[in-house]
């Protein structure tokens, strides 16, 4: 690994303006997981001068309850996202997804906002420098995407446009089905933007010199629901093949709001708007079911090898709903 600086910030101004001063030639690490591993295979043509440490940012790691809803930290780790009974009580998905990132030595370090921020894990764009040569693409700002013609079975099935990668956080289906919005710091102002404006087909909407300072959840309505599932190869660790994550609305059986979020099928988390019409108004049965799950498959265009993707996220979005409207 090449030689960079390490310099903590003591507050979230001070970093703001660190990235300010470093003009792009710096990068924020919270828990490290993802980043160093980046830096470590030197994926990317640039390299770092400074990495502008944000643990050392005292009061971004909390959990507060107002009337609201819950707010959360984003230097929060994801084990304790997992375990506080804020989030297992009330927010039951978001413990789920946290608790199916890696491994327990990782959920002890990589942060809330780290997760949603990390990058992408498409096989080329990974490909590390010191096996032969970092391969360019598109995302990395030069060259065609290698996923289209080369193996591309862990791709997106869906809204794929100029990169395939899917979005590989798996807290960030969670927080989209829970409506969450996020705070992001920048030299200028605060901006609060809904989570379904956050991620991009290349990533999300960061400035260089912005951060992701804090997660809002909204308090779920009555009688919701929640289900997140998740389908990996590996059981222990591994990045979803497939995920869903959904908050159903019931009252007197019968379904007055959905939100399902389909996870890896996409550069970014999906909303399955159709199949969330198709169960509104309706007590499930095994018909409605059935139909939720075609129509939020409505719209996919598997690429050469990953056309079992889409029978995989009918499957999860089927048992989501039997176990919701049991
Ligand atoms: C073996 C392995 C298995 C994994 N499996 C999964 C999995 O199944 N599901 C899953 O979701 N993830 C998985 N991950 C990814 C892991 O969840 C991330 O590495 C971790 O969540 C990143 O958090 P961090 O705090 O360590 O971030 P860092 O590594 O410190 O940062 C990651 C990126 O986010 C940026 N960043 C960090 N915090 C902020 C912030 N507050 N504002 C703006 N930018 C920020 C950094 O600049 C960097 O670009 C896996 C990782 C490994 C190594
Ligand atoms: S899917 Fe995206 S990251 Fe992967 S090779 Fe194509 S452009 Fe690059």
């Amino acid at each position: 690994m090449k030689a960079f600086k390490h310099v903590h910030a003591a507050s979230v101004d001070e970093a703001v303006s660190l990235m300010r001063a470093y003009a792009g030639n710096a990068r924020l690490i919270a828990g490290g997981t993802d980043l160093l591993g980046v830096l470590k295979d030197e994926i990317l043509p640039g390299y770092p001068e400074a990495l502008i440490n944000i643990k050392t940012i005292s009061g971004l790691d909390y959990f507060a309850e107002d009337a609201n809803g819950l707010k959360i930290g984003a230097l929060t780790k994801l084990v304790e996202v997992v375990h506080h009974p804020l989030v297992t009580e009330r927010y039951p998905i978001l413990s789920k997804a946290a608790e199916a990132v890696a491994t327990p030595e990782i959920r002890n370090m990589a942060t809330l906002g780290g997760n949603l921020c990390q990058d992408t894990r498409c096989w080329y764009y990974r490909y590390p420098h010191q096996m032969g040569g970092r391969i360019m693409c598109h995302r990395k700002g030069k060259g065609p995407c290698r996923a289209v013609k080369g193996d591309n079975r862990y791709h997106a099935i869906m809204e794929g446009k100029v990169c395939f990668a899917v979005c590989p956080s798996d807290t960030a289906i969670a927080l989209t089905a829970l409506n969450a919005r996020l705070e992001i710091a920048g030299p200028q102002n605060v901006r609060n933007v809904s989570i379904n404006d956050f991620f991009t087909p290349l990533g999300n909407i960061l400035e260089a010199d912005e951060l992701l300072t804090h997660i809002q959840i909204p308090n779920p309505p009555a009688g919701t629901r929640q289900v997140f599932s998740k389908f990996t190869l590996r059981k222990p660790v591994d990045f979803a093949v497939a995920s869903t994550a959904s908050v159903i609305t019931m009252q007197d059986g019968v379904c007055k709001a959905a939100r399902i979020v389909l996870g890896a099928v996409a550069p970014t988390p999906v909303r399955a708007t159709d199949a969330e019409a198709s169960i509104i108004g309706k007590a499930a049965d095994a018909v409605v079911i059935e139909e939720a799950a075609e129509a939020a498959m409505a719209g996919t265009k598997p690429m050469r090898m990953n056309a079992y993707k889409v029978e995989i996220t009918k499957t999860l979005i089927k048992r989501a709903l039997l176990s919701i409207f049991q």
